[in-house]
């Protein structure tokens, strides 16, 4: 057996981290978990705050999702999805159809959550060039601004967040774009604004793209109530296809089953990833309806099915995990549960908000996030280099709270089985931690909040 020291030198040497300056990374290696705890192989354990990059649903290693993915190792690991399928993934593809809103029921699987944003670009794209009225000037599309649906390609394309696609702007394709609703102004003038640009442009845009209710990668952006509702009516007068990008936000974590929900919206592609296996195994799928399913419909040569598909697409381990996750949903009424947790997540971040140094914290469901002002000012942050947030969080760490900051914003996104208790305790540590990292910079000169 490897030593806590090898295994430390071996990941710094060998494992390259994605979003981590390695020259400056510290190794912190998870051995095991339980629940919502990680255990290190020093055998320190920490609250996984942000449920391991927004994936974990039910707390790890959870024995209805471990004993199902047990079970289907004994009958089969993987079997390819061309051309045959697999007992397992036929019946989560039935099951997503039967808990997808309206008549959404052809699953496309992938295993990232980018995969599932390219495979619905590239169907609604495939769809306008050979459907029955076919508008091969539809090849473009439309997304918000701080919009984030992945890391390949296509998936960055439509993103729109400097830090993580400005550089690489060169190998990406145009895109048409219309502002994040945050919540500055009314829905209406958002959706006022993406009117005129729909009207001037729907005749070469496939679709439109957006992560409903909460842009989570920008910073926690929420939406105003109505802005939602109000796209797919405009989409759908303009003959745009609407791809939801409910990756973060599916399964429960808005108090919803799907974020759609909230507003009785139907996608014409839904996406979904990261939770959809309780974050245990890589799965995603991407969910359409009946009507764009038909536009690749017909002979063996017609050139019509759908030139697009992963190695590992609904893998039957990744897809065992999953109707387990569906199982404990259902049974523990998991999502039934949320709205005291919500209340409670309030409370703390009430706590959090009459600690002078903070300047604003928002939530919605079991997402949140917490902002910092050198000052009385709410409206003034810390220099970017103090890199307060992730000093903030480093802090956290060392009292047994695992959270990973997205630039000056602090996340808080715990497994939705975390308990009262454990929510107070990650509170009780944030707020000790702001406390202990800001007295110590009291020098700091404020800077305008963008
Ligand atoms: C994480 C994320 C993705 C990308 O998923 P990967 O599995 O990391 O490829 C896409 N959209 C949103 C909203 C996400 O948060």
């Amino acid at each position: 057996m490897p030593t806590s020291e090898e295994l430390a030198q071996w990941d710094r040497q060998h494992c390259w981290h994605a979003f981590t300056q390695m020259a400056e990374y510290k190794s912190l290696i998870v051995e095991r978990a339980e629940g919502v705890w990680l255990y290190d192989t020093q055998g320190r354990r920490f609250l996984d705050g942000v449920s391991s990059m927004w994936c974990n649903l039910l707390g790890h290693c959870h024995p209805t999702i471990n004993a199902a993915i047990g079970e289907q190792l004994r009958n089969v690991s993987h079997n390819t999805s061309l051309g045959m399928g697999n007992s397992t993934t036929s019946t989560l593809a039935k099951r997503l159809a039967d808990l997808a809103p309206g008549d959404l029921q052809h699953v496309f699987f992938a295993s990232d959550g980018s995969s599932a944003i390219e495979a619905a670009l590239k169907m609604a794209f495939q769809y306008w060039q050979q459907c029955d009225s076919p508008r091969p000037k539809k090849t473009k599309y439309l997304a918000l601004g701080q919009a984030y649906h992945g890391d390949t390609l296509g998936s960055a394309s439509v993103g729109g967040i400097p830090r993580f696609h400005a550089l690489f702007a060169p190998l990406l394709f145009e895109v048409i774009r219309v502002p994040s609703p945050d919540c500055r102004q009314e829905a209406q003038v958002y959706l006022d604004e993406l009117e005129q640009t729909l009207a001037e442009h729907h005749e070469e845009i496939a679709a439109m793209v957006l992560e409903p209710l909460v842009q989570a990668a920008a910073g926690i952006v929420f939406h105003r109530p109505g802005y939602l509702a109000g796209v797919r009516e405009l989409t759908r007068r303009y003959d745009v296809f609407l791809i939801t990008d409910e990756i973060v936000t599916g399964f429960g974590r808005t108090g919803h089953m799907f974020a759609c929900e909230a507003e009785d919206v139907v996608p014409d592609f839904l996406c979904l990833g990261k939770s959809l296996t309780g974050g245990y195994l890589p799965l995603s799928a991407t969910i359409t309806h009946p009507d764009i399913y038909a536009g690749f419909l017909g002979s063996a040569t017609s050139g019509r099915a759908l030139m697009h598909g992963h190695t590992y697409a609904g893998n039957p381990l990744a897809a065992a995990a999953s109707l387990a996750t569906l199982d404990v949903l259902e049974q523990e009424q998991t999502i039934e549960t949320l709205p005291a947790k919500f209340e409670i997540l309030a409370e703390v971040l009430e706590r959090l908000s009459n600690h002078p140094r903070v300047a604003v914290t928002r939530q919605l469901g079991l997402i949140a996030a917490v902002e910092l002002t050198p000052t009385d000012e709410s409206h003034e942050r810390y220099p970017a280099e103090l890199r307060i947030a992730y000093e903030i969080c480093d802090a956290t760490l060392s009292r047994g709270v695992w959270l990973r900051p997205l630039g000056d914003v602090i996340v808080i996104m715990p497994p939705l089985t975390i308990t009262a208790e454990e929510l107070r305790f990650l509170g009780d540590v944030l707020l000790e931690s702001i406390e202990e990292v800001t007295s110590a910079i009291s020098t700091a000169k404020p800077v305008e909040r963008s």
